[in-house]
């Protein structure tokens, strides 16, 4: 036989065949043409403080030949102050994807077969054993987790929410026999995304309790809520909060995060973590962040205004709207079907998403903008309903 040769390898089937498989997240699109009106990935209508951009080109020196603080200790130690707690119940990732993606490794064991979900188990498996190989969540929710769990070959578990989305209480989840209290790892959106639905922490609370692994709270929407679960974090053992600084903070670009809970779930994680995880500029822009509050609170109102104004026309306008505690609406559009109404404003440069799967289908996802984004985006769905009044 001939010796085999580089020419003869198949580069594609070096890649593990549980990546081969993988369906990968889908991120909102960034286009790049200019005069979009840009409601799709619920970016902070408004930028960041002037405080923060300040403190961003003040530290555009020489330092940038350092590597950064490897665990974000200042950031920790003013996120403690903030929250209560003490650093150690803190790790900072590099966005808060980061430390879900860490979560899974740290908290799931995987299958030695690669990715599979719930239903296709075999039956020798028990309950029990099943569990620690799990990664629970409701759907919808944010569409990362069942990627994060194939990535890491462990098993599914979704949960349908009812149809007005709600959170379903312990006797319901109990009766639809899907629901696993020995999950591994069990992610809950609150509020969730993208119904933009708000849960209330004292129901949340009940939950948690059934629950004998960890819970992770994902709060990365939790600023324009009426409530949040911090502290939960700090009162039971299992349960991991998550917050971003890329929704209410405007630093999406940046990439920065972090989780609050026990510090023995945390020293866990920062064992897992690649050692310069967040990058000094990150850390920087935080700090300064938590030094002007009032800025983004301000912000946030105004946010809270314009989402409750956009949501009121667009009922006017046909559409069924959930009620939002988050940055977007979503929205049922009437007369054509959610997708053909995602073309048509595109057609009329209004980007919004649209998620194609069973749960979500019917409905648009409206990141709430600035007043002219706003108002634009009511022009083109009035144009398209061929509405009176849409000005031209
Ligand atoms: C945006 C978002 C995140 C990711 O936030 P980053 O900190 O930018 O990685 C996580 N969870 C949910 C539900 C989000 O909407």
């Amino acid at each position: 036989m001939r010796k085999k040769t580089p020419d003869d390898i198949e580069p594609a089937g070096l890649v593990r065949p549980l990546i081969q498989q993988l369906t990968a997240y889908v991120p909102g699109e960034q286009p790049k043409a200019k005069g979009l009106v840009k409601l799709n990935t619920n970016e902070n209508a408004y930028g960041p403080s002037p405080k923060v951009l300040t403190a961003l080109s003040e530290a555009l020196d020489d330092r940038l030949r350092l590597y950064p603080n490897p665990t974000a200790d200042a950031l920790r130690e003013r996120l403690a102050r903030h929250h209560g707690c003490k650093p150690e119940n803190i790790i900072v990732g590099n966005g808060s994807d980061e430390l879900l993606a860490l979560a899974v490794r740290v908290f799931v064991d995987s299958s030695p077969g690669g990715a599979m979900d719930h239903y296709s188990l075999y039956p020798s498996h028990g309950a029990a054993k099943v569990g620690l190989r799990m990664v629970q969540y409701f759907l919808p929710s944010y569409s990362l987790y069942p990627v994060l769990a194939d990535l890491h070959g462990a098993h599914r578990n979704p949960v349908p929410l009812p149809m007005e989305f709600e959170l379903p209480n312990v006797a319901a989840l109990r009766r639809g026999r899907v629901w696993n209290t020995g999950a591994a790892l069990t992610c809950i959106t609150t509020p969730n995304a993208p119904t933009g639905r708000g849960y209330a922490t004292a129901d949340l609370e009940t939950l948690i309790k059934t629950q004998e692994r960890v819970v992770l709270l994902d709060e990365a929407y939790a600023d324009f809520a009426e409530e949040n679960a911090m502290a939960l974090a700090l009162r039971y053992p299992h349960v991991l909060v998550l917050r971003t600084f890329s929704k209410a903070y405007s630093l999406c670009y940046l990439r920065i995060g972090y989780a609050v809970g026990h510090p023995a779930l945390i020293a866990g994680l920062q064992k897992a973590k690649d050692s310069y995880n967040v990058d000094g500029l990150a850390q920087i822009a935080a700090l300064a962040t938590l030094d002007d509050l009032p800025h983004y609170r301000a912000n946030i109102e105004r946010v809270k205004k314009s989402r409750e104004a956009l949501a009121a026309s667009l009922t006017e306008l046909g559409f069924s709207i959930f009620p939002s505690q988050t940055n977007f609406l979503f929205v049922r559009p009437p007369r054509q079907s959610a997708e053909v109404w995602l073309g048509k404003l595109r057609e009329k440069n209004v980007l919004v998403r649209w998620f194609d799967t069973l749960e979500t289908r019917s409905f648009l996802r409206i990141t709430v903008g600035k007043e002219a984004d706003n108002k634009a985006l009511l022009d083109a769905v009035r144009k398209i309903l061929g509405t009176k009044g849409a000005s031209d």
